[in-house]
């Protein structure tokens, strides 16, 4: 591996109505402390010449078993009270892809998704289908309640109530629910090896008070989750129905390709389209020079990203927006305030 090229992680753990006034010290603390580790995490395997899958994988597994985000531990509950999980990812060299949907079992399903890549002849796994295939594969089967917190059984309780599908940030444009600061959210990540190699993966618990069988973008390639070392790596989250109807993730990474339209602008322009149908969200990107971008077209969105240089540096509000990175210009600070 050569010393000077460029390594890169770029993650997100959700976007939604944040409110800056309503969040604690403590809470931003916590949710920034849990952004660290998983860019450290991932870090860890791109700076030992690890690849840019692995470094995908090691910081949506922290994620995924921290209950502070809507993936794994902490997943949201659909309208029947269960916690039915999706996710996928996808390799950019290879355009290799594998996701899973519709599971209740799989502790971590970033795990299930890259095993469908690796270990099936398939992109997707639903259900029961997908979680024989996990165990098989010897991933950690838990009981499904490994997957209920109290707090997000009651935001089912008050979306129940009042009728609404929440996405996880959301507050109810009616009354808010009790405690903004708590909501939490999808997770994903994006990737550049010292290969020169391109990796995305999101995961996601949906949406409080989902139907049941609802699946969002998160585990469909092309909406959340896409890599092509020819454009970009691309993660997103938001309301997952308008990205895949935009082809989010996709649209992007094919502006940056066809139209070679720099990748925040290709970011902003499928929000600007999301926008339009009633959608809103977040999407990073990462390209094989280490350009990224963290866009977000709500009030805020939780995202970090960490390069050569090991310094994790994270953010949350609006203030990150002009942020927009190249491989040569200054690196953002360590920590935002
Ligand atoms: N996109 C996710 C979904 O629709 C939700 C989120 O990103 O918060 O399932």
């Amino acid at each position: 591996m050569a010393d000077n090229s460029p390594i890169r992680l770029v993650i997100h753990g959700g976007a939604g109505t944040i409110v800056r006034n309503k969040l604690t010290a403590e809470r931003e603390q916590a949710y920034r402390q849990a952004l660290t580790q998983s860019l450290i995490a991932g870090h860890a395997v791109l700076a030992a010449g690890g690849s840019s899958m692995d470094a995908v994988i090691a910081s949506i597994v922290v994620m995924e078993d921290l209950p502070l985000f809507n993936a794994g531990k902490g997943a949201v509950f659909n309208h029947t009270g269960h916690n039915e999980l999706e996710a996928s990812i996808m390799e950019g060299a290879t355009r290799m892809a594998g996701a899973v949907a519709g599971i209740t079992t799989i502790r971590n399903p970033i795990r299930a998704a890259h095993a469908v890549m690796t270990k099936s002849a398939h992109v997707m796994l639903i259900g029961q289908g997908a979680e024989t295939f996990a165990a098989e594969q010897g991933l950690e089967i838990v009981d499904p309640s490994y997957f209920y917190t109290q707090h997000r059984w009651d935001q089912l309780q008050k979306a129940i109530a009042r009728e609404s599908i929440l996405r996880d940030h959301d507050t109810d444009p009616g009354t808010p629910l009790p405690d903004v600061n708590e909501k939490r959210g999808t997770v994903g990540a994006v990737a550049l090896d010292c290969y020169g190699n391109l990796a995305a993966g999101t995961s996601t618990g949906g949406l409080t008070n989902k139907r049941y069988g609802r699946v969002g973008d998160s585990s469909i390639i092309g909406a959340g989750t896409y890599a092509d070392n020819r454009s970009a790596a691309v993660s997103a989250t938001g309301t997952g129905e308008m990205f895949i109807r935009t082809a989010a993730a996709f649209n992007t990474a094919a502006q940056v390709r066809l139209q070679h339209i720099p990748i925040a602008e290709a970011a902003d322009n499928t929000l600007t389209e999301i926008a339009a149908i009633g959608g809103d969200g977040g999407l990073i990107v990462l390209d094989t020079s280490g350009n990224y971008a963290m866009r977000f077209n709500t009030s805020g969105m939780y995202h970090g990203t960490i390069g050569n240089d090991g310094i994790a540096w994270t953010g949350i509000f609006s203030e990150t927006l002009a942020q927009i990175t190249d491989s040569s210009a200054a690196f953002p600070p360590s920590q935002q305030t």
